[in-house]
């Protein structure tokens, strides 16, 4: 059987199904039996005991993989679970009102949930995210819910779930995992995002493929056109395991020019960077010749863990990639969450539109000492290299000079201290959001670049959710909308003698390069298997030509129209050929 999805991270793999699932936690709120007390009371020991021997093993894991001081975290929970009055207070409630186990350790765990979050003191308040967790482990245990561990995997792997989250992406094992296909989500969803950056073919958006595919069954992931073959026959498998052959040929063959520099044929240089979540993904941007860092998304660093990383931690991670690039820009994008990046360890109300909500810089105003933290930790980090500072998801102006406030009096604080960092560090915002697009000349008085993200940019202006696989028709970057936006961006920042990037996912698509390189972008950044595409199309053509491309493009009516000339102007160049 063959089915199709929406492209998540190009590539082509032959493995095994590997069915991720996790099950909900249903709390049974019927009351008792007399004669069933004594078996829901044995079920706390039980549970009980479980969750601490479970909590015994992430302490190891924990210390192997991060150090002592990261896996004392786990001291407190291992705390929480041996304090005997949590334990008696749940069997009090059980005996008392004649309740199931798992819903008693539910109660009592909301109501020291409730007490924490009354408490004024920060640390405190933080704490709740640890006793939800501890009470998440014990009621899940106490409900006989097995969760499966796909960090930890013995043979490879294609992972079939319903949805991944990015921290489901962070935390799985890269060595065994070697693709993943979902029901759900889109191309920009941040889980795709992740899968392109660690280099894992991955295809979304499959609608019912868990209840299609069963453990076991071989399954061949092409990434770079969507399908998604269940248990081929010998005939396919062979056309697969050639087709594999020949784009690894053409991948390896496009290494040709990872030392060359990204210049047209009229010889303008064009800055090709990549993307990056971290410190582990500098070796990759390096490996594809990037130009520079175009965006590091700083979030990952927090959604990898159950706190919020210090400012040393943050120091000594942006110091890392800063050194790794010996010199070349890299644009450090301030805390991004929110949206479908959530952090466990900071429970936020539900909102109907997350995507619309309390997010990005929106939180970082609010949580301003978490904000100069990690504005601290950028400047300190600035003396290694060309570091510049970037705002996500800016909507007016006055957001920038606010962010630009809090920035310098950051910088007001190091000074007193003689901390140095880049006194001229440059400051530039995402365009990410059409009323920041349409008031660029606006915004530019206030920084020295842009960046556009179009995978935000894109969902806001056609509104259409990056994420929802059943509209991902209507998600159209060439939507004459969007690019009449894109080019007002550009335009606005060369008047005044400013530079624009672009950072979202149409920077690494082939088929947007000549009209955006038409258009005037300064800089494409990407992740990282991308780039040496771009950089060979940039090559090719010179800047007068993809103008005439850019100009004839913003004349058609239909996104389906620009996209059709695109490829076919892209396929003019016969640069894309996979069979050599
Ligand atoms: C974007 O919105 O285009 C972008 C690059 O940011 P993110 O994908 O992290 O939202
Ligand atoms: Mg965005």
């Amino acid at each position: 059987m063959e089915y199709n999805g929406i492209i998540g991270s190009d590539g082509i793999v032959i493995g095994k199904a590997y069915i991720y699932k996790k099950e909900m936690m249903i709390i049974n709120h019927n009351t008792i039996d007399e004669s069933d007390l004594n078996e829901e009371l044995n079920k706390v020991e039980t549970a009980l005991l479980l969750s601490k021997s479970q909590i015994n093993e992430i302490i190891k894991q924990a210390t192997k993989e991060f150090g002592q001081e990261e896996a004392s975290i786990f001291d407190a929970h291992m705390m929480m679970l041996e304090d005997p009055e949590l334990i008696t207070r749940i069997k009090e409630m059980i005996i008392k009102e004649k309740i199931h186990s798992s819903n008693a350790a539910n109660k009592i765990i909301e109501n020291y949930i409730g007490m924490f979050s009354n408490i004024e003191d920060e640390y405190l308040k933080e704490r709740t995210a640890d006793i939800r967790d501890v009470g998440n482990r014990l009621i899940r245990n106490l409900l006989g819910i097995t969760d499966q561990d796909i960090g930890k995997l013995d043979s490879d792997v294609i992972i079939v779930a319903h949805d991944l989250t990015p921290s489901d992406t962070a935390l799985m094992d890269k060595k065994h995992v070697k693709g993943f296909v979902t029901n759900i989500g889109g191309r920009t969803s941040h889980t795709a995002i992740m899968a392109r950056s660690l280099e894992i073919p991955a295809i979304l958006g499959l609608c019912n493929i868990t209840k299609k595919v069963q453990n076991g069954d071989v399954l061949v992931l092409d990434g770079n056109t969507g399908s998604l073959s269940v248990n081929p026959n010998e005939r396919t498998l062979l056309e697969y395991q050639d087709k594999i052959v020949r784009y690894n040929n053409f991948k390896n063959k496009l290494k040709d020019i990872v030392k060359l520099p990204s210049v047209t044929l009229d010889g303008r240089h064009i800055e090709i960077a990549a993307n990056i979540g971290g410190p582990s993904e500098v070796d990759s941007a390096l490996k594809y010749g990037g130009d520079g860092v175009g965006l590091y998304r700083t979030e990952f660093l927090y959604m990898d863990r159950d706190h919020f990383p210090s400012e040393e931690e943050q120091f000594e991670a942006y110091k890392v990639v800063a050194e790794k690039m010996e010199g070349k820009p890299v644009i450090v994008r301030t805390l991004d969450i929110g949206g479908d990046k959530k952090l466990t360890y900071l429970p936020l109300p539900e909102e109907l539109n997350p995507f619309l909500g309390f997010r990005a810089i929106r939180l970082c105003f609010e949580m301003r000492d978490m904000f100069k933290t990690q504005l601290k930790a950028i400047l300190r980090a600035s003396i290694y290299n060309n570091i510049l500072i970037m705002y996500p998801m800016i909507s007016s102006v006055d957001e920038v000079i606010q962010a630009n406030k809090v920035l310098e009096e950051v910088k007001s604080e190091l000074r007193a201290k003689d901390i140095a960092f880049d006194e001229k560090i440059k400051c530039g915002v995402m365009i990410e959001i059409p009323s920041a697009a349409m008031t660029a000349d606006l915004i530019i008085k206030e920084v020295d670049f842009f960046s556009i993200g179009t995978n935000d940019l894109c969902q806001y202006t056609l509104a259409v959710d990056r994420m929802n696989e059943k509209i991902s028709n209507l998600y159209q970057p060439f939507h004459p909308g969007v690019l009449r936006l894109i080019k007002n961006v550009i335009d606005e920042s060369h008047k005044v003698g400013k530079f624009t990037g672009m950072c979202g996912e149409m920077a690494g698509d082939p088929v947007a390069t000549l009209l955006l390189l038409g258009l005037g972008l300064d800089e494409f950044s990407m992740s990282a298997s991308s780039l040496l595409m771009i950089r060979k199309i940039i090559r090719n053509v010179t800047l007068p030509e993809a103008k005439k491309i850019a100009e004839h493009a913003l004349t058609l009516s239909t996104s389906a129209q620009i996209q059709a000339y695109c490829e076919k102007a892209l396929k003019e160049l016969n640069l894309m050929n996979q069979e050599e």
